[in-house]
């Protein structure tokens, strides 16, 4: 049994962006964060991450799909938006440690730069680091109103993580901030993760190489970096990321065929190696059968 911990004080999280419907791929992830939370004694938060991208009514659904396969959550869901006054003083705090810069650069020329040769991948070249206050003043003037970047003292960190061990990753100057105010999401998650005492962040792969980044802003806001386990995620059967087009993805095209809450959680434990084939399973059962060794380490291939 996996090591248990005070569920008063250490919880993990489900944080999806309700921009769409969670496909099979968003409720494996969903399932593997419960287990991972309520196999250690952990609570189980949700967390709306509706900073930008919201689709009317996804958010409800989303809510409902995690409900309907049987998955619970402890505490009212949070919502990001609703919490923008928190953001606001983690960035308040590194700007009074001199840790950050206003960057103007477009998109474009920061696509440009980041593919110079020697540049990291993916990571901002520092364009707008030290100007001077008159060149910065000439781009204020422009009018394009600045993002906020952190001033990072490094250029890597490492991670522990459940699935993949030591993963040391690229740290760079990070958005704080966005051009039009919001707040970035790599700072959002990390105060919110902190603030909700969420210590294990189970969620897609994809976002592996976010995680060095938002641990080390962690400890710049004198908060501890949560343990990490990104696992892997459904793909189409092209390799790419499951999306619409790629048949039945959601709960409700499931139940258009005919497939019960209860088949397509069969079918999710199936692809994680822990039900029979034609096998239907409780969620208490695959709590008992819980081991997150066994996690399969290549992404789940959807066959429509
Ligand atoms: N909201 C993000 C997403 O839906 C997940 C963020 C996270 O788990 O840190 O992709």
């Amino acid at each position: 049994m996996p090591k248990q911990v005070d569920g008063t004080t250490h919880a993990g999280r489900f944080a999806p962006s309700p921009s769409g419907d969670l496909h099979l791929g968003n409720l494996r992830t969903a399932l593997l964060a419960w287990l991972f939370a309520r196999s250690t004694g952990r609570r189980f938060l949700v967390r709306v991450e509706d900073l930008d991208r919201v689709r009317p009514g996804a958010e409800e659904r989303q809510l409902a799909d995690l409900a309907t396969i049987g998955l619970d959550w402890d505490g009212d869901v949070v919502h990001q938006s609703a919490r923008l006054p928190l953001y606001d003083a983690a960035i308040a705090r590194l700007q009074r440690a001199g840790l950050t810069y206003e960057c103007f650069c477009t998109r474009k020329e920061i696509l440009q730069a980041a593919s110079a040769p020697h540049a990291p991948a993916g990571a901002y070249p520092g364009t707008c680091r030290n100007l001077t206050d008159a060149e910065r003043d000439e781009r204020r003037a422009s009018g394009r109103p600045p993002a906020l970047r952190l001033r990072a003292g490094t250029d890597k960190f490492t991670v522990e993580d459940e699935l993949h061990g030591r993963y040391t990753g690229t740290v760079d100057d990070l958005v704080l901030r966005r051009g039009d105010g919001t707040p970035a999401y790599n700072l959002a998650v990390v105060v919110d993760d902190a603030a909700q005492g969420i210590d294990q962040v189970v969620r897609g792969d994809d976002l592996l190489s976010s995680a060095p980044r938002q641990a080390y802003l962690a400890g710049l806001l004198g908060l501890p970096a949560p343990t990490y386990a990104h696992v892997p995620l459904a793909l189409n059967a092209e390799g790419k990321r499951l999306a619409k087009r790629d048949g039945a993805v959601t709960l409700a095209d499931q139940a258009e065929l005919g497939q019960t809450p209860a088949d397509v959680l069969a079918a999710l434990a199936r692809s994680l190696g822990m039900a029979a084939d034609g096998e239907i399973v409780t969620l208490t059962q695959l709590l008992d059968r819980w081991d997150p060794e066994s996690v399969p380490a290549d992404p789940w291939i959807f066959h429509g």
